[in-house]
């Protein structure tokens, strides 16, 4: 992930980010930071960048042309390098980081580790001038409410929380995933030697070496923690808690919606006996389950009617519906495509399959091309954020890539495909197997989506223990859709 900041003091940023684990990231190339001085984008001879501003009032503004050609400059160089490759037409996310921003949160940081380039632009003075913001900032963001002398600490904020997402930045990537604002819970008390310390012992459970015991125990410190600390965060979880026993009491036909709460990525939208609406965080795909057509379409309404709310409907893009009497409602408020229909197929027990004779490794992004040429059921932009999340899985024979699979962003297996001369081996078998044991040793419940009619896909989940659910599920897409649910390659594989 390449950041490039906008700034009147590069060295700052420079120097603030060249130690410890960013500094070794750097290093690595696993991110880049670039600093760009404003200054040098100056046409004045005495290289004044600010100016008074109209109508007068304390202080100096930046002035928009610099801005805008120091912009200009990063923008051009980025699409150069990708005149090639993939994502050269996509708009480059520009953030201004001001006080009047959306306040930087953890999920923000998830959001946009997820870019491959992301342009900073810090203020000074009293601001910038806001015809250039007007023309070029795609985000306002704001570390709190409180205002400091200048966009350069922020930036520095920002490139740490987001770069320690990339994958390959922390030593361990679960480290990552168990902390605060993750999930919903803040993190649990941890401990170091010595054992006893000021008369506190550290508590005997992390002692035992019993994971499932220590997993549990930091669970409930994490609440307990949670409760104490942050009571707004605490209700929510409850909330959310409560949801999930509701979807619970339909198990298989509703996993794809509790493992979105189970796995941390769920925004809770709207929830009572009547029905729940939920969205990944991640993918930003919907998840409607109701108990009857006019309770739905009043959940629709309540979430998606009002003036303010029209345009967040208009950016749906994706919409599972559970039933499908509210089909009818959802093409008709969000105006997509419904996608042949889908059987929900889950791996219920704990206990992991007996691993197949197979070398699977975990895929490295320079498998991209290869990959995306031979399958293109799904964006090759979705291909590669897949890769570089560090979820897509090889099978290699004789050092040759054979076939692989992957995990949706939704949490579902899928992206199977063996190439043809390697079918009949069983390796479509060995990397599902492998892909249900590693989401096991998650603590995640393996699931995945097929298009009714795609027998063979059907009966290797069947042959590996996954069972059906009764129900069945539809999805909505805009006309191009960025990525088909299940493994319909499947069908290729056995
Ligand atoms: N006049 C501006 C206002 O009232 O909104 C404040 C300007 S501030 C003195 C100068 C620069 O510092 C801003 O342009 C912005 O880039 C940065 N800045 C100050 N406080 C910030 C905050 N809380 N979050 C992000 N950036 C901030």
């Amino acid at each position: 992930m390449n950041f490039h900041v906008l700034t009147l003091f590069p060295q700052m940023i420079l120097d603030g980010l060249s130690t410890s684990i960013i500094g070794k990231a750097l290093e690595k190339g696993s991110v880049s930071v670039e600093a760009v001085n404003i200054r040098d984008f100056t046409e004045n001879k005495h290289n004044k960048v600010d100016d008074y501003p109209y109508g007068g009032g304390a202080g100096l503004l930046l002035q928009a042309r610099p801005v805008y050609d120091a912009h200009r400059y990063v923008t051009e160089k980025i699409k150069k390098n990708k005149a090639e490759g993939i994502g050269a037409q996509k708009r480059i996310r520009t953030i201004y980081l001001t006080p009047q921003g959306h306040t930087f949160q953890q999920r923000m940081a998830e959001e946009l580790a997820r870019e491959e380039e992301l342009i900073l632009l810090c203020g000074h003075y009293e601001g910038i001038d806001e015809r250039v913001l007007e023309e070029v900032v795609t985000d306002y963001v704001s570390l709190g409410d409180f205002v400091l002398t200048g966009g350069e600490l922020p930036a520095m904020v920002m490139i740490d929380a987001i770069a320690r997402l990339v994958p390959g930045v922390l030593h361990n990537d679960s480290s990552a995933a168990d902390e605060s604002f993750s999930g919903y819970l803040l993190e649990y008390p941890q401990y170091s030697r010595p054992e006893v310390w000021m008369g506190k012992t550290t508590p005997k459970v992390l002692l035992s070496g019993d994971h499932k015991k220590i997993r549990e125990w930091r669970r409930q410190a994490a609440e307990e923690k949670t409760k104490k600390m942050r009571p707004d965060l605490y209700a929510d979880y409850k909330e959310l808690m409560a949801c999930k026993e509701w979807l619970l009491k339909n198990k298989l036909h509703h996993t794809d919606m509790t493992e979105l709460i189970v796995r941390g990525q769920a925004k809770l939208l709207f929830h009572s006996e009547a029905g729940v609406l939920l969205q990944d965080k991640k993918s930003g795909v919907y998840m409607l389950t109701v108990k009857d057509k006019k309770s739905g379409e009043a959940i629709l309404e309540q979430v998606f009617g009002e003036a303010e709310r029209r345009r967040e409907a208009e950016a749906v893009s994706l919409f599972v519906n559970h039933q499908e009497f509210m089909n009818e409602a959802v093409q008709k408020r969000f105006h997509m495509q419904q996608m042949p229909v889908c059987k929900q197929m889950v791996y219920t027990r704990k206990e992991a399959l007996p691993k197949k004779e197979a070398d699977i490794r975990r895929l490295s992004v320079s498998y991209l091309e290869v990959i995306a040429e031979k399958y293109t059921l799904v964006d090759k932009s979705v291909l590669k954020e897949r890769l570089v999340s560090g979820v897509m899985y090889g099978a290699f024979v004789k050092e040759e890539l054979a076939g692989f699979i992957g995990e949706h962003e939704e949490g579902g297996m899928g992206m199977l495909m063996v190439f043809p001369s390697f079918r009949r081996r069983g390796l479509a078998e060995a990397l599902e197997t492998d892909l249900i044991n590693r989401t096991l040793q998650k603590g995640y419940t393996p699931f995945c989506q097929i298009f009714e009619g795609n027998e063979s896909s059907y009966k290797l989940q069947e042959k590996l223990g996954l069972y059906c659910a009764r129900e069945k599920l539809w999805w909505f897409c805009r006309e191009t859709c960025r990525e088909m649910p299940g493994n319909d390659e499947a069908r290729k594989c056995n």
